[in-house]
C-alpha cells in the first residue's frame, strides 16, 4: 500500500503531505525564553524580562490554533494515539542542532489520568523523536504526584497553586542539560514547575520542547 498523509490521506512519503505541513505555521518572532509571539524588535516577552522562567529556551513548532489544535485534541481526548507521530515529525527538526546526548524527558501524567487515557501523549511524542534521532529518553525519572486539575479550566491564580509541588523525581540527576517535552504550552506554569523540580534534582539546564503555544 502507498504511504498516505496522516491528516488528508493523499499519497505522501512522510506523515504529512506538503499541504498539511503548510498548515503548521511557525511563530514569527517567538520570545527566546517562552516562545510567546512578540513584536519584531524584541527578543524576550515582558513576562520573561520581569521574571525569567526556570527553563532556558523553548522550542515550539507552531501556534495553538485550528486546524493543528484539533490534532492535539484528538491525541489527548479522542484516543488517537497515532496523532503522536504527526506531532513528532513536525517537532523533530527543531532539535536537529541539539547534541544527541541531551536526553528527552516527557512531562508525566498522574497515574490516575494515565489510566483513564491509556497513554501519556507527551511520552508517545518523546518516544518517537528519541527513536528517530537516537537520543536518550528518560521517561521514568520525573513523576507527577498530584492529580492536578486541567490547567485550561483554571484561572491564572488557580493554575499557580494547582501545579505547585505537582512534580517529583525518583533519583538525583547529573545531566548537564535536558529537553522537557509536552504537547502544548499555555501559561507555561506546568513547564515551570517541572523544570524547577529537575533543576533541584541536579540538572544543569532545562529547555522546553512543545508542539504548540497558545497566544
Ligand atoms: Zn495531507
Ligand atoms: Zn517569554
Amino acid at each position: 500500500m502507498m504511504p498516505r498523509c496522516a491528516i488528508c490521506e493523499v499519497v505522501s512519503a512522510s506523515q504529512l503531505c506538503h499541504g498539511c505541513q503548510a498548515l503548521i505555521v511557525p511563530i514569527d518572532n517567538p520570545c527566546q525564553s517562552c516562545a510567546k509571539p512578540i513584536p519584531d524588535e524584541q527578543t524576550l516577552c515582558g513576562q520573561c524580562r520581569q521574571q525569567p522562567p526556570p527553563f532556558s529556551h523553548t522550542f515550539c513548532t507552531t501556534i495553538y490554533q485550528s486546524p493543528v489544535s484539533l490534532w492535539v485534541h484528538e491525541l489527548k481526548f479522542a484516543n488517537r494515539m497515532d496523532r503522536a507521530a504527526v506531532l513528532a515529525e513536525a517537532m523533530a527538526p527543531m532539535l536537529a542542532h541539539v547534541p544527541l546526548n541531551v536526553p528527552l524527558i516527557p512531562v508525566p501524567l498522574h497515574r490516575q489520568r494515565l489510566r483513564h487515557r491509556g497513554y501519556n501523549q507527551a511520552h508517545e511524542i518523546a518516544r518517537l523523536i528519541a527513536k528517530q534521532q537516537v537520543r536518550p529518553l528518560l521517561s521514568d525519572v520525573l513523576l507527577r504526584r498530584k492529580n492536578t486539575a486541567m490547567q485550561a479550566e483554571l484561572s491564572e491564580q488557580e493554575r499557580t497553586a494547582n501545579v505547585r509541588n505537582a512534580f517529583a523525581v525518583n533519583r538525583s540527576l547529573a545531566e548537564p542539560r535536558v529537553l522537557l517535552l509536552d504537547d502544548v504550552m499555555t501559561t507555561g506554569q506546568t513547564m515551570q514547575a517541572a523544570s524547577r523540580c529537575l533543576l533541584q534534582a541536579g540538572v544543569g539546564r532545562v529547555d522546553a520542547v512543545v508542539f504548540a503555544r497558545s497566544g
